[in-house]
């Protein structure tokens, strides 16, 4: 049977079957506990080290720490939870985040905590000006997401930079990174960015495993107790085989190439649609990952009639479960819209063909379904 043409990669991505040797390689035959005291175990930490190396490096840094995790998720907790302090502190987040970051703010208000959710602009950035209005020298965390997952908006980490350093100073800046690392250059060097969440199952690497970017480590406190790996931040014996297989992930991606690639696969699939005026489209910045909603048609409608052929999204796999969508309705998407909506995200790895194909598929469906519900 021939395979569907992926286009829900914001969700996951096909691992590189590289990264299976990898997995192989470290899970049957160097497969040593890389805290253990022997040299084939202490080879196995230096390795852990390399791939810190190619974590800052890719984030642009050539000092800090990396804690490993099982993915953005945990590393999302971690650096929610692992910042909270007693006191009249308070915490920042954009109402545009992912449930793992979102959810955990809403727990943290459950427990008294002064918590602020920063309205997003129609474009669905964060609202900067909305944004300076709550931060000021209470505030402990400001957490952010990078790419949204659900628009493909691009927050500025420049902007962000400067209002913490004027207004906030003693706060710490979280970014949930997983939609831009290893797919949007990112260069953390110029900022004021702290913490940084990566996840490698979405540029290629394997499942359930990820990392924290933590500029200083003392300022984080563990949310999970044990053996002390990871700098006592992260208990656990780490998953060397996928974390390397992670590495072999990172390596591989030119991000600037992919980029610009994944630039040239947007801007065919969008001319399919352009001028439709059943058809529209949310503009943001991200090549990866557009949001489309197809008049009087369900989003769920359109993504099952054309799963065979194509794969797409009414949205995060997370919120799918969920009526609604709290980040359309926030940037002010009326329900209609929400409800015809889907996200299409791509990767640099399709060809053009592919692209098109797919484009000229979801028009065809839409429209038979169209002359049938009109
Ligand atoms: N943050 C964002 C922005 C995401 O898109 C995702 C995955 N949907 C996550 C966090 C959670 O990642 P993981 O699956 O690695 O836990």
């Amino acid at each position: 049977m021939k395979e569907p043409i992926y286009l829900d990669n914001a969700g996951t991505t096909k691992m590189f079957e590289e990264c299976a040797d990898v997995i192989k390689d470290y899970a049957c035959k160097h497969f040593y506990n890389p805290s253990a005291g022997y040299a084939l175990a202490i080879q196995n930490n230096k390795l852990l080290d390399s791939v810190r190396n190619s974590v800052l490096n890719k984030l642009n840094l050539n000092k800090g720490n990396v804690i490993f995790t099982s993915g953005a998720t945990e590393s999302n907790n971690l650096a929610i939870k692992g910042s909270v302090r007693n006191g009249k502190w308070e915490y920042v987040f954009s109402a545009g985040e992912h449930p793992s970051v979102y959810k955990t703010a809403l727990d943290l208000q459950l427990q008294g905590a002064v918590v602020h959710f920063v309205p997003l602009t129609a474009s669905g950035e964060i609202d900067y000006e909305e944004l300076a209005k709550v931060l000021n020298d209470k505030t402990r965390l400001i957490s952010i997401i990078h790419v949204s997952n659900e628009t493909g908006a691009i927050n500025d980490l420049q902007k962000i930079s400067a209002l913490k350093k004027k207004l906030s100073p003693k706060a710490l800046l979280h970014i949930d990174g997983v939609q831009a690392f290893c797919k949007i250059p990112v260069d953390l060097s110029k900022t004021e960015v702290d913490l940084y969440t990566i996840s490698a199952h979405k540029f290629h690497g394997p499942k359930g495993v990820g990392a924290l970017f933590v500029k200083n480590k003392e300022a984080l406190k563990p949310i999970v107790f044990g053996g002390e790996q990871e700098f006592g931040k992260r208990s656990g014996t780490e998953n060397l085989p996928a974390i390397i297989a992670m590495q072999y992930a990172i390596e591989k991606i030119d991000v600037q190439k992919n980029y610009q690639n994944t630039q040239i696969l947007k801007n065919i699939f969008l001319e399919i649609f352009e001028g439709n005026e059943k058809i529209k489209i949310l503009e943001t910045q991200s090549p990866y990952i557009v949001s489309l909603s197809f008049e009087g048609v369900n989003g769920e409608t359109l993504m099952r009639a054309l799963e065979k052929e194509v794969i797409i999204s009414t949205g995060s796999a997370c919120s799918s479960k969920h009526a609604g969508n709290r980040i359309l309705e926030n940037i002010g998407l009326n329900k209609d819209r929400i409800k015809s909506s889907v996200r299409i995200s791509f990767n640099a790895y399709l060809t053009e063909q592919e692209v098109e194909r797919a484009g000229k598929m979801i028009l065809q469906v839409y429209n038979e379904i169209w002359e049938k519900v009109k």
